[in-house]
């Protein structure tokens, strides 16, 4: 069994140059993933930089189950007028995605493929039963199943005009498109940022870029103050799973209550179903190696086919379940919060931000402005649970599902996390998240220190996977 995505395997891609000496720029993308790419896509006429702190490919999209759907299960936002807009703009992005395909020639595995979102119980089925409202009202035609017999589902709806794609060949597509068109760097992490005499002086591995304009596309902000997305936001955690099958289907399938999701996949001669299950609340009772584990059972009892590939996704979620998207402040722009559906979501997030640089219309500005601050009582809720996790995080020294190579200890007031790898050697880091600064969990499934506020991920040895903390948490040998 292949630990990781099925797009990643047998990825291999030579990095581009790194930063190495101070540059300028008009515009500066940090990231490149379907964000950043999208964005630099639609600027390709300016003078852009667009850096990441890895290969361009490898960040959560290459990590997704590579759907472009407006049929998501979020549809239902309790406002008509926000409901057809969400609706319009995933629509839209469905077709940009497709129009980028095509012209050029990007070889992704793009499939026009059927959509159904289905229901499991009567509540299910009442939600859903609105979303065709919604559906109706935007002139969007639907075929209804009772009692389908797909993955015990009493109800379901269907649409024809969605799609799939391999998202780590569209990410390599877009980066061969771009190569030409504007400065791609790779390895080069941003870690700091001040905006001096209306520019931006961004800290890029030991050097400075200096830009007029910044995009922040780092799927979440790295920054800790940036439009208060801490307190905007909640990270969910999903595992996802590639298991052999008799034959491809034309299909993609999520139930309302987002819990599962499936769609096909045929590589080098061989079918494939993409699974995904429950959606978690990072929390610092989040056991990695129980989920998956559960996710084995549960394939092999409902399935009973062969697991090839098993990874592990996050998302942010903002409080409306809208991407946070588009001008922060002076020349600054963010795009976050995509609750899971962040192809459709990622490439209408670059179309507006474009737009707004380009002083074009976007009717969808002011539905994904960042510095919105909309329903109240889930922002209330989510940030209660976060500050639990926080408080938590401080208190507990040990976890249960500790086994005995982790020990997490404090000396001299600073909080250590240990681990013992099978040659007895032992890796000692920091057990705080630079980010905010809660304390990491041990992951047992990946061997990796994970922060169970904001997701941040560091190696044994401390390195930073993924942010958005993006200082080490190494202990300096003396
Ligand atoms: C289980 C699961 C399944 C999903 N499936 C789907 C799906 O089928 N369809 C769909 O629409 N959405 C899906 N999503 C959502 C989707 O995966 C994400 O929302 C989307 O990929 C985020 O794209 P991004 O460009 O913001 O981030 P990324 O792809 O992570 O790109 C960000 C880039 O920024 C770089 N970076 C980060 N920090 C720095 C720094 N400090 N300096 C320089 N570079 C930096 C990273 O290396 C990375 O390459 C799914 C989510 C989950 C959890």
């Amino acid at each position: 069994m292949f630990n990781n995505s099925i797009w990643l395997k047998g990825v291999k891609t030579k990095a581009n140059k790194k930063v190495t000496k101070d540059l300028e720029t008009d515009i500066l993308i940090i990231g490149g993933g379907i964000t950043g790419l999208t964005t630099a896509y639609f600027l390709k006429g300016k003078k852009v930089v667009l850096i990441d702190k890895d290969k361009i490919g490898y960040g959560k999209t290459a990590f997704s189950t590579g759907k472009l759907t407006y049929l998501q299960d979020n549809l239902l936002k309790g406002n008509k007028e926000k409901e057809n807009l969400y609706l319009q703009s995933q629509i839209d992005a469905l077709n940009i995605v497709k129009d980028i395909v095509i012209e050029n020639n990007i070889k992704c595995d793009y499939e026009s493929n059927l959509s159904f979102l289905y229901a499991t119980n009567k509540k299910e089925k009442r939600k859903i039963k609105k979303i065709e409202k919604i559906l109706t009202r935007n002139n969007i035609s639907y075929k209804i199943k009772e009692n389908n017999n797909l993955y015990n589902s009493i109800y379901s709806i269907k649409v024809d005009d969605t799609a799939v794609i391999n998202p780590v060949k569209y990410m390599l597509g877009l980066k061969e498109v771009l190569t030409k068109k504007i400065d791609i760097y790779e390895n080069s992490i941003a870690t700091d940022f001040e905006y001096i005499d209306e520019r931006f002086k961004v800290k890029v591995n030991n050097s400075y870029i200096i830009a007029k304009i910044l995009i922040v596309a780092t799927h979440y902000p790295f920054l800790i103050s940036l439009g208060l997305i801490p307190f905007k936001t909640h990270i969910e955690k999903s595992f996802l799973a590639a298991m052999n099958i008799d034959k491809n289907k034309k299909f993609n399938a999520i139930s309302q209550n987002g819990n599962h999701s499936i769609r096909f996949y045929t590589r080098e001669q061989e079918d494939y179903m993409v699974y995904c299950s429950v959606s978690n609340r990072l929390s610092k009772n989040i056991d990695n190696e129980k989920i998956s584990k559960n996710l084995l059972w549960e394939i092999k009892s409902r399935f009973n086919n062969k697991v090839k590939y098993i990874w592990s996704n996050i998302d942010v979620m903002s409080s409306d379940l809208i991407p946070l998207s588009g001008k922060l402040d002076k020349n600054l722009y963010i795009a976050t919060g995509y609750s899971t559906w962040g192809l459709t979501n990622g490439t209408i997030s670059a179309k507006v931000i474009s737009d707004l640089i380009l002083g074009l219309d976007n009717k969808y500005t002011s539905l994904l402005d960042p510095n919105r601050m909309s329903n109240i009582v889930n922002l209330i809720v989510n940030n209660m649970k976060t500050a639990k996790t926080y408080i938590l995080s401080k208190a507990i020294k040990n976890y249960s599902f500790y086994k005995k190579e982790v020990v997490v200890y404090t000396e001299n007031g600073i909080r250590y996390g240990k681990y013992t790898d099978d040659n007895n050697v032992e890796h000692i880091v920091y057990n705080k998240c630079p980010h905010m600064k809660c304390n990491l969990i041990f992951n047992s499934l990946d061997k990796t220190w994970d922060c169970p506020c904001h997701a941040s991920r560091f190696d044994i040895d401390g390195n930073v996977i993924s942010g958005p903390a993006n200082y080490s948490i190494k202990v300096e040998k003396k």
